[in-house]
């Protein structure tokens, strides 16, 4: 089969090759992919960036699938071949001693593991995968579609849970990524009023995507009014809630201008480079400053709920690549060509 994996340490050491189909372990699944997207992350560990040195030196890319059950192990029960699922990415075996499973927030575990970094993933024409970590697909639900649900949970647990956005809550979302997107239209969905600021970069491609979808929008950076001047005219006081997904030191840095009193900041991020903050500045006017990762069971079963309402507009957010195009795909989300790309490994 053909498997889109890195073979070092090192920047874009990642190709398409040909390897033997995995064969399903006991408590495993043999899955036939269908989409895989390309997050973040997987960029990141492309390109060896600094915070990714765990990411195995030899690994199929690939942690948000879907795909077809084929074969299971002696031990799997719940699957039969030609079931939907899509994986969960970040796994921690269930324990009842561990703090974080008792909490429900089993990604925070230090035994956590990401599939895709830490073992083979879906950036291939079939995976193996603990049927532990597997989620059925809903029907009604094309696998394009819930090849979405991992990147949309992890919106869904900042917003549900590292939030308190309601109805008539100002937000401003400063990045117009796929997080940064997902996240808008979560706290839209519960009512909320959401602006999108990205950069000129981000104009031709990501920031038009957020108008087509309903956003307003604001331009920052070079030769635009600051952030804090621009949203005035939106929201007087600032907003109730500031969400940081653009990986901006400085967009973060600077949130507490545009945030009224008693407000809350919420980075959902990676950040390639300390954060000089002048926390005096979010102490006087009583900031929230919180940060969201990754997402629990319970936010893919919202993501599942999202997606079905129709509110994820394909065409709009993704750019399907077959997966022997892998390599312009990461190319292409490098440079910001597209907010989100999908491949299509069936
Ligand atoms: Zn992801």
């Amino acid at each position: 089969m053909k498997a889109f994996r890195r073979y070092a340490k090192k920047e874009r050491a990642a190709q398409l090759v040909d390897i033997p189909i995995p064969f399903p372990k006991d408590n495993e699944v043999l899955l036939k992919v269908s989409y895989c997207g390309i997050c973040g992350s997987d960029l990141h560990a492309w390109l060896n960036h600094k915070g990714y040195e765990s990411v195995l030196p030899v690994v199929t890319f690939g942690h948000e699938l879907s795909g077809t059950v084929v074969e299971s192990g002696k031990a799997v029960k719940d699957w039969k071949e030609g079931d939907k699922a899509v994986m969960i990415a970040l796994q921690t075996h269930h324990d009842e001693n561990d703090r974080y499973c008792k909490l429900d927030l089993p990604q925070l575990s230090p035994r956590r593991r990401v599939q895709g970094l830490h073992l083979d993933g879906g950036m291939a024409e079939y995976v193996c995968v603990e049927s532990e970590f597997l989620l059925p697909v809903p029907a009604g639900l094309t696998l394009e579609l819930a090849a979405l649900t991992e990147p949309l949970s992890v919106a869904e647990h900042c917003i549900e849970n590292r939030t308190s956005i309601n109805a008539n809550n100002s937000v401003i979302v400063s990045g117009p990524g796929i997080i940064g997107q997902l996240c808008a239209i979560s706290a839209r969905s519960r009512g909320a009023d959401v602006l999108i600021s990205g950069t000129e970069k981000d104009k031709a491609s990501r920031l038009s995507a957020a108008e087509k979808i309903g956003f307003k929008t604001i331009v920052v950076g070079s030769n635009n009014p600051p952030l804090e001047k621009q949203i005035k005219s939106f929201y007087p006081e600032g907003a109730d809630v500031f969400i940081e997904a653009s990986g901006s030191s400085l967009a973060l840095a600077e949130s507490w201008r545009s945030v009224r009193p008693n407000g809350t900041v919420t980075a959902i991020a990676l950040y390639s480079r300390n954060v000089d903050i002048d926390i005096t500045q979010f102490l006087r006017k009583q900031i929230d400053l919180r940060t969201s990762y990754a997402s629990s069971k319970k936010d893919y079963f919202r993501a599942f709920k999202l997606l079905k309402s129709g509110e994820i507009d394909l065409e709009i957010l993704t750019q399907k690549y077959l997966l022997s195009g892998v390599e312009e795909a990461f190319r292409n989300s490098e440079e910001l060509k597209v907010t989100k790309a999908i491949l299509d490994c069936a």
